[in-house]
C-alpha cells in the first residue's frame, strides 16, 4: 500500500503536470463519467496531500478526492498517450502529458467541506508544514496501554505512516513494537517522530521508499548481504546492524519486524503482570507437597 511519501510525491507530480492548465477529465470504464463530464476542460488549480488522501483542486470549488488502498494507482504517460485501458475510472489529460488513476478504492468528487471534515478525523501528517506533533503525542497518550506499534499506523496519531515506515523508524529509534504508548517518554517521542519525518521526507523525492541511510557503515558481516537492502528490519531474516535473528509477529492484522538486541522488549514488569506471577507463584506454593 502507498505509504505518505508516495502520496506527496504524487500531489508534486500532479501539480507540476495539471496546475493552472485548463485538463480534459474523462473515465474510460465509466464509473466515474458524470464526474468527470463536470470536471472536463476546468481549470486544475492544485493536487494536495495529506496522509494517504489525495485532493485535486478545481476551479469552482471542487474536490477529487483519492485514496489508492492498497491496488490503485496512478500511470503516467508523457504525449502521445496510448488510448485508455477500459479500466481507467479517471483520465486526466493535456496536449503533454496523460494521468490514468486505475483501481481506486476511493475516488470521489467532494466540496470543500466534506475535505475538511475528513481532514479532521485524521492526526497531523509529518510531511506538511502544518505539522504539529504535540497534537499527535496527545492522541497518543489518550490510550496509554495501546502499544506503539499499532498506535503509530493508526491515522489518527500520523497521517500518512504505513507498516514499512513504523517498522524502520521504531527500530532506528530502538522502541520494541510491543511498548506501551504511555511508556514512551517525551524524549523517545520526538526521536521517533523526527525519524519518521525524515524517512517520509527522503521517500517522498522520488515516492519510493528506502530507509537505510546513505553513510550507513555496510551490514553486520554475519548478516550477509540480503538481496532486498533497502530496509533495516521490514521484511528482513537478520538484523543489518547486530545479525541478530529478527521477531516476525503479527500487529494492526500487519507483519512486525522488531530486532529483539537493538528494539529490547519491555520487561514484564507492569504491576498487573506482576500480581498475576504472585497469584500463581501462591497457587504454585500451595501445590507443592
Ligand atoms: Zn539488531
Amino acid at each position: 500500500m502507498p505509504e505518505g511519501n508516495t502520496i506527496h510525491w504524487l500531489a508534486r507530480v500532479h501539480t507540476r503536470d495539471f496546475a493552472a492548465r485548463r485538463v480534459r477529465a474523462d473515465s474510460p470504464q465509466g464509473r466515474f463519467a458524470r464526474e468527470a463530464r463536470r470536471l472536463d476542460g476546468r481549470l486544475f488549480e492544485s493536487a494536495e496531500a495529506y496522509g494517504k488522501h489525495l485532493f485535486h483542486h478545481w476551479s469552482g470549488g471542487l474536490v477529487v478526492h483519492v485514496h489508492l488502498g492498497m491496488a490503485g494507482w496512478f500511470y503516467r504517460h508523457p504525449a502521445p498517450a496510448p488510448p485508455p485501458r477500459p479500466t481507467v475510472r479517471l483520465r486526466l489529460a493535456t496536449r503533454d502529458v496523460a494521468t490514468d488513476l486505475i483501481g481506486p478504492p476511493t475516488c470521489e468528487l467532494i466540496p470543500e467541506f466534506a475535505r475538511r471534515k475528513l481532514l479532521a478525523r485524521l492526526g497531523p501528517d509529518p510531511l506538511r508544514r502544518d505539522f504539529d506533533p504535540d497534537r499527535a503525542l496527545a492522541e497518543l497518550v489518550r490510550r496509554p496501554r495501546r502499544t506503539i506499534g499499532d498506535a503509530l499506523l493508526d491515522q489518527r496519531v500520523l497521517a500518512g505512516v504505513g507498516n514499512i515506515y513504523r517498522a524502520e523508524a521504531l527500530f532506528l529509534t530502538g522502541i520494541h513494537p510491543k511498548r506501551a504508548s504511555g511508556n514512551v517518554s517525551a524524549e523517545e517521542w520526538e526521536r521517533l517522530w523526527k525519524t519518521v519525518r525524515a524517512l517520509m521526507r527522503r521517500g517522498a523525492v522520488r515516492g519510493r521508499i528506502r530507509t537505510i541511510e546513505p553513510d550507513e557503515p555496510p551490514a553486520h558481516p554475519l548478516a550477509g548481504r540480503a538481496p532486498a537492502d533497502a530496509f533495516y528490519v521490514y521484511q528482513q531474516a537478520i538484523c543489518r546492524r547486530c545479525a541478530s535473528p529478527l521477531e516476525e509477529f503479527p500487529m494492526s492484522a500487519r507483519r512486525m519486524f522488531a530486532c529483539p538486541r537493538c528494539q529490547p522488549e519491555p520487561r514484564r514488569g507492569s504491576k498487573r503482570r506482576a500480581k498475576e506471577k504472585n497469584g500463581r507463584d501462591r497457587k504454585r506454593r500451595a501445590a507443592a507437597p
